[in-house]
């Protein structure tokens, strides 16, 4: 979705920086999902949405977000769920905003307990969403250090896409650049065939060749530029050289 100009009012409480947020908003309901996604966008976020548990498991695999905003009750895999998925399963340490109409005080211990960082009972007001998502994305631009992500000479800018080998940058299509980010993640670990596939066709079913036919083109840029270290692990998937 296209992003607004920013307010200039919502954003001076920070100076580090522009303080436009990558968002994904998990909300089933289409009413209440268009009406934040409107909100979000004229603050100047960029917003992606998700309309069901396992749309957004898919969608926190694929891309990085600054803050997720996260509704309980959804078809196919419930917040909860979700959230277990971004911190145990992904690994993501993305600031998660719950926006929910469960207001009994044992769904706010559980969820802020499985890795929410802050929870909000419907009905809110839209201005009190905007302004808890900057102070989640304050705190956490305060603790992360980079968004580079770095195996050897190979190294990418995960805010900018930009990825290079040593000086030179390499041009890849965007599902090239989805494998490289996952690899890259963890440089030397194993990422299995079945991983990518659902990273990068998350509502379809492909045949094994499509994710062949990708790889080959990214190990293709790759050693055009000089770096040899996609490995393929046999009947596994593929992994990083560590350096
Ligand atoms: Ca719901």
């Amino acid at each position: 979705m296209i992003a607004a100009h920013p307010d200039p009012d919502v954003h001076s409480a920070t100076s580090a920086g522009p303080a436009t947020c990558q968002l994904l908003v998990v909300e089933d309901d289409a009413t209440i999902l268009a009406n934040l996604v409107e909100y979000l966008e004229l603050q100047g976020h960029q917003v992606d949405v998700a309309y069901d548990g396992l749309a957004a498991q898919n969608r926190l695999a694929a891309r990085t977000y600054d803050v997720v905003i996260l509704d309980l009750g959804l078809p196919r895999a419930d917040g909860q769920v979700v959230l277990h998925h971004l911190r145990n399963v992904l690994g993501l340490a993305t600031p998660v905003l719950v926006l929910t109409a469960r207001d009994a005080l044992a769904s706010k211990l559980d969820t802020l307990a499985l890795g929410a960082d802050d929870y909000l009972v419907k009905p809110y007001a839209l201005a009190e969403v905007a302004m808890r998502v900057q102070v989640l994305h304050r705190r956490a631009r305060g603790a992360v250090v980079s968004d580079l992500l770095q195996a050897g000479s190979l190294c990418l800018d995960r805010r900018r896409r930009e990825a290079r080998v040593r000086d030179q940058r390499l041009h890849l299509m965007p599902r090239s650049m989805q494998i490289l980010e996952a690899l890259l993640l963890d440089p030397g670990r194993v990422i299995s065939r079945r991983a990518l596939e659902n990273l990068l066709w998350p509502d379809e079913d492909v045949g094994t060749d499509a994710l062949r036919s990708q790889i080959h083109l990214l190990r293709k840029a790759l050693s055009q530029a000089g770096y040899d270290g996609l490995e393929t692990v046999h009947g596994v998937g593929y992994r990083l050289k560590c350096p």
